[in-house]
């Protein structure tokens, strides 16, 4: 895999020859912090953010972006201790992935809530209900957050004292991936009309 062509997946913006800035993928970037450097067919790659090279490296990996280790060829405790190390880094990606599934739905069921309340003008309810929404908001942006260590850290202790749960939402996720991107696309429809109508309210 070239500089360019992870470049281009990761949607960079080039800024030099053989150089490029993107988000990163080992933590949640919202302005490019990845610099990528092609020096002489060698791919660099530095996280301005501070994520650690080999957690950027396994990112990349984890989306195909770079080459797997040749762990075969390592001694057979090295190999068995790479194969785990990059097993559980998989999981945790996935675990990740589904908790965020799940916090969707319930800001969903909280929105659903809080509407239905300011429809019937029940105040405390809907204070109530608006109080789980930025609950939920501020859960999802940790979990959205957790780098390459803190996650598999976050997921070991998951499994550890609710290894059952952690199954079942994985589970879930499997099952309802298609069903919450419609709902995730709703939720947004539905944000941008409370916004129109409270601006053409505060116009009126
Ligand atoms: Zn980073």
């Amino acid at each position: 895999m070239t500089a360019e062509a992870i470049a281009q997946s990761l949607q960079a913006r080039r800024t030099g020859p053989g150089r490029w800035m993107a988000r990163c993928p080992a933590h949640h970037d919202r302005t490019p912090s990845l610099s990528i450097t092609d020096r002489n067919g060698t791919v660099l790659v530095h996280c301005f953010a501070g994520c650690r090279q080999a957690e950027v490296i396994e990112a990349l990996r984890a989306r195909g972006l770079w080459p797997e280790r040749k762990a075969e060829w390592l001694p057979r405790e090295q190999y068995r201790e790479e194969r785990k190390r990059r097993d559980s880094y998989r999981e945790a990606e996935r675990w990740k992935e589904a908790l965020l599934l799940a916090l969707e739905h319930a800001r969903r069921d909280a929105w659903h809530e809080f509407l239905e309340c300011e429809a019937a003008s029940e105040k405390e309810e809907r204070a109530e209900a608006l109080t789980r929404l930025f609950e939920l908001a501020r859960e999802h942006r940790r979990i959205r957050n957790l780098n390459g260590t803190e996650l598999v850290m976050a997921h070991a202790k998951a499994l550890q004292s609710d290894a059952k749960g952690v199954a079942e939402l994985l589970n879930y996720a499997a099952d309802d991936d298609r069903n919450a991107r419609e709902i995730t696309a709703a939720i947004v429809a539905m944000l941008a009309m409370a916004q129109q109508a409270e601006m053409a309210r505060r116009a009126s």
